[in-house]
């Protein structure tokens, strides 16, 4: 089969990239500064649309919220869907709109920081416009990275995603309840997760019902006591 690719330096803008990429590094050493001098606790959740994000980051507010100040960014690109469904289980949440882009960066994430009384609390949950490709070269700040990936999106989705699992301290398989539906092997799944990265935790949860929450909040070592 014939393939075609770019050769090293063939990128378009290649020099504009690695400034930007640059830029925003520096920025999220800030936010991670900030963050740690208030003992704030980050974690940037990735995945694709409809991957079930939102939804998991619901019962994380509903499981750790007693325990924990938890606090939410949602990026999207124009709505607030995301940020009006974590608000209605009670957490404070920025709504973060990145217009045409396609991820957050360090600076948005600066802004909604601004937004925060940090020193009110112990977590924040920052859920990342829905992509699985340029949200792993932009950094925030976060502690870690947590990607959710659901059974709909089909067999190949983690296979064809390595750079954003390396990245990454935690995979949530998500819709565990339609994996025979889709015909999709959990254990495969996780043995392809496991061949990127060997030490990713890998979680099997179900947003709608809570299934698997408890584990997800262990696999981020969120202590619920
Ligand atoms: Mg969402
Ligand atoms: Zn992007």
């Amino acid at each position: 089969m014939k393939t075609v690719q770019p050769a090293e330096g063939e990128t378009f803008d290649i020099e504009l990239e690695e400034n930007l990429l640059k830029q925003n590094e520096d920025l999220a050493k800030t936010n991670r500064k900030r963050l740690d001098e208030q003992g704030v606790h980050a974690i940037d959740i990735l995945g694709s649309i409809g991957s079930g994000k939102t939804t998991l980051v619901q019962q994380l507010v509903k499981h750790v919220g007693t325990a924990h100040r938890v606090a939410a960014i949602a990026g999207d690109l124009t709505t607030t869907i995301d940020a009006d469904r974590i608000q209605d289980v009670g957490a404070q949440v920025i709504q973060a709109n990145t217009g045409k882009e396609c991820h957050l960066d360090a600076n948005l994430v600066r802004k909604a920081l601004d937004e925060l009384d940090l020193d009110q609390l112990d977590l924040l949950l920052i859920e990342n416009v829905g992509n699985l490709i340029c949200p792993g070269e932009f950094p925030v700040g976060a502690h870690q990275r947590m990607v959710v990936v659901s059974t709909t999106e089909g067999p190949y989705m983690i296979l064809k995603h390595p750079y954003i699992l390396m990245e990454s301290s935690v995979l949530a398989v998500n819709k565990i309840d339609l994996a025979d539906a889709m015909e999709v092997s959990l254990e495969q799944l996780k043995k392809d997760a496991l061949s990127v990265k060997s030490n990713l935790k890998v979680v099997f949860t179900n947003g709608r019902t809570g299934e698997g929450i408890p584990e997800l909040i262990q696999a981020l070592n969120i202590e619920i006591s």
